[in-house]
């Protein structure tokens, strides 16, 4: 399949079909902690990459499959509201199954109505606020020209007024640059105007576009945790585990993750072993026969952590 990959298990959405519905990189930010590397050139009109008809077959194909389905979701190797197609994907996809919806964005297009209004029918949206200040948006997130912070948060608010769904704010927390108690006393103000139902603290646990970008200590996350939970309720998600059951190709599975991130070499092993039990050899054999594959190679990262990549024949 090109658009659908996974499921793959995360502990706010369970196990979540992802849905990609852009090219690789169409973004109209190019943050320092970008997984898909630097965008090259940034992409600010919403436009109709692909034929929503194509995309919706294998939705209805991988539904129809033998995999536990908890969400759907809508993701792009970018900004997936870009994708002229999803207020009638989102649509079309409720119409044929009960299995909720939702979207992970950076939320830049919600000043839009029109995007606003396509979102409607998701059960829940996940936009990103790393800031509370436009200079912190501007170092974090770098967005194309246009895209000021205030026009972001208005968006989040103007979205929230109309949208009865979940509405799951997201914040990348980042050493050294959105940690301080002023920056996420800033963030915490504007989470007051978006009023979110929770705020979603994430990590940049894996490798980024900028090398110095690094982990919060324990401390300052529970920190970050008390000061926005006067705000919304904070849930600071633990790693979810990928769950390799009911895959056909295993080198194809493996790659359609890696094309969207960086895969941690731990959580690839976690799910072998859960798939294959009590059979280490084989396990080793499965990781050779990755690997032999040609499609990835390793990076390893400063705390000894590997991921596995794509390489350019992925
Ligand atoms: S992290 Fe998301 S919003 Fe930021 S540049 Fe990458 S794809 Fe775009």
């Amino acid at each position: 399949m090109k658009h659908v990959f996974g499921p793959v298990s995360s502990k706010r959405l369970g196990q979540s079909l992802g849905v990609d519905v852009l090219p690789s990189k169409s973004c109209t930010w190019n943050c320092i902690y970008c997984q898909l590397g630097k965008t090259k050139a940034y992409v600010a009109e919403r436009r109709k990459f692909f034929p929503r008809e194509g995309i919706l077959k294998e939705i209805k194909q991988a539904i129809g499959g033998p995999a536990a389905i908890d969400w759907i979701t809508f993701v792009g190797s970018g900004e997936t509201t870009l994708y002229e197609g999803l207020g009638w994907l989102i649509r079309e996809t409720k119409k044929i199954t009960d299995i909720p919806v939702a979207v992970i964005t950076n939320g830049s297009l919600l000043y839009l109505e029109e995007v606003r209004n396509e979102l409607l029918e998701a059960d829940a949206v996940l936009p990103s606020l790393n800031a509370g200040s436009a200079e912190l948006f501007e170092q974090i997130d770098r967005p194309a020209q246009g895209f000021t912070y205030e026009r972001h948060v208005e968006g989040l608010v103007a979205f929230r007024k109309v949208y009865c769904g979940k509405l799951w704010v997201e914040i990348m927390l980042i050493a050294g640059v959105n940690d301080s108690v002023e920056a996420l006393q800033d963030i915490a103000a504007a989470l007051e105007k978006v009023q979110p139902d929770t705020v979603h603290l994430v990590l940049p646990t894996r490798p980024t576009t900028e090398s110095d970008v690094r982990l919060p200590s324990e401390e300052v996350i529970t920190r970050a945790c008390l000061i926005l939970s006067h705000v919304a309720k904070v849930i600071h998600p633990a790693k979810g585990s990928m769950n390799l059951r009911n895959t056909a190709d295993i080198i194809e599975t493996v790659a359609a993750i890696t094309r969207r991130h960086p895969l941690q070499e731990r959580e690839l092993r976690h799910a072998l072993d859960g798939l294959i039990p009590n059979e280490p050899d084989q396990v080793e054999r499965v990781i050779e026969q990755l690997l032999g594959s040609g499609k990835f190679k390793t990076v390893a990262l400063e705390d000894g952590e590997i991921y596995w990549v794509l390489t350019g024949d992925g």
